[in-house]
């Protein structure tokens, strides 16, 4: 499993330079690659490489040689990605960067969490560097450093180190105890055991900022602008926050072993209808966010993570097994018509995710008596 640590880097204005000079010229570098890689049509690596490094190396003689590599490497993903949303019908451009992250291998930086100290190659040579570890990171000491990427926060004006930590993923032995979560606009979570998640004090912030933004948008000054940007970011560690409160919450409550269903996001704003009034939230929520937190939190509490397909989890009856779209009569409420249970609406679906979760699981363990929790992605700790 990994994980990716937002390191603060503590600069005087020497290091200060050499960090930004660096950057500065792997973004020149990874822009060159792109505008060649684009217009020559090239996505092959090593083809890219004979065409652009010789001139590279010559433009910006004092940029580490691994570090040209490395920029031509990431060039090489954005163009595949960029192609990837090209077959998706998606409208592309050739990608440019204002500041690329540096990408640094474990032969090109070195990171000491104990000693709180790093060192990079830079245009200026090796520079050291110190930082201060947050104690929640403290957990991470016995992990193993792989990759780090050198970025800067122009709205701070202070550069970052992120680190991606790497550990075996524990295999775990299912205690049978499946819990099942179904996420939505009414209350955010819900979970099988039960737990809710409310959402309307989230409504009532969100409807505030909402109020703000319009404001804002309509003035359209310079100050209005800046102050618009300023509002994004802090919703968006808002929202961060939040899920990571709900995630925590929601794995704080499982033993080891247990296994937590949720249902597959994937197209959920086209899939879901709601009124006027939850819009705004919702489209504002990142539940993406909240899902890729609950499997990277779930690989380290030793959960099993299940993401299960949705279909039918809000109208099937939890005691008979009755699916019609009547059952569900109203946005909270689910009514049976077949036995006539009666329950919260988001809970039921809870259970159903639940149940899916146990056959599911029951079928592989008769394959296998121990799994692996599933690969979550790490901590998004940047935009
Ligand atoms: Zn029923």
């Amino acid at each position: 499993m990994r994980a990716t640590l937002r390191l603060k880097l503590h600069t005087d204005e020497r290091t200060a330079n050499a960090l930004r000079d660096t950057l500065e010229g792997f973004t020149a570098c990874f822009n060159a690659a792109t505008d060649y890689g684009w217009t020559h049509d090239e996505r092959n690596s090593l083809r890219l490489h004979r065409a652009t490094y010789t001139g590279l190396r010559e433009t910006h003689p004092s940029l580490p040689s691994q570090r040209v590599c490395a920029s031509r490497i990431k060039a090489v993903e954005a163009l595949k990605s960029v192609d990837a949303r090209k077959a998706k019908g998606k409208k592309v451009g050739c990608p440019i960067s204002a500041l690329c992250p540096v990408r640094y291998d474990t032969r090109s930086y070195g990171v000491r969490l104990q000693d709180e100290c790093a060192s990079l190659a830079t245009t200026q040579g090796r520079v050291c560097l110190t930082f201060s570890l947050p104690v929640y990171y403290r957990r991470y000491l016995t992990w193993h450093t792989t990759s780090a990427d050198l970025c800067f926060d122009p709205h701070k004006r202070r550069f970052y180190l992120h680190v991606v930590m790497e550990k075996d993923t524990p295999t775990v032995s299912p205690n049978g105890d499946v819990v099942g979560c179904d996420l939505g606009v009414r209350r955010i979570a819900v979970t099988s055991k039960p737990q809710f998640f409310s959402s309307s004090a989230l409504h009532r912030k969100a409807r505030r900022h909402q109020h703000l933004r319009s404001a804002l948008q309509r003035k359209g000054t310079k100050s209005a602008k800046r102050h618009l940007r300023r509002l994004g970011r802090a919703w968006y560690r808002f929202t961060r926050e939040q899920n990571h409160l709900i995630a925590n919450a929601i794995l704080d409550a499982l033993p080891e072993g247990a296994a937590l269903t949720v249902e597959d996001l994937t197209d959920i704003r086209e899939r879901c209808q709601h009124r006027k009034g939850q819009r705004g939230l919702f489209h504002r929520w990142s539940f993406a966010q909240l899902q890729a937190f609950l499997a990277y939190k779930a690989q380290q509490h030793g959960i099993v993570f299940v993401r299960l397909d949705p279909r039918h989890t809000s109208r099937q009856c939890p005691k008979c097994g009755h699916t019609e779209k009547a059952n569900r009569k109203r946005q909270g409420v689910f009514h049976c018509v077949g036995c006539g249970y009666e329950a919260n609406a988001d809970f039921v679906a809870a259970c159903n995710l639940r149940q899916k979760g146990r056959s599911l699981l029951a079928r592989l363990l008769s394959e296998s008596p121990s799994c692996p929790t599933t690969s979550g992605s790490s901590e998004p700790g940047r935009r």
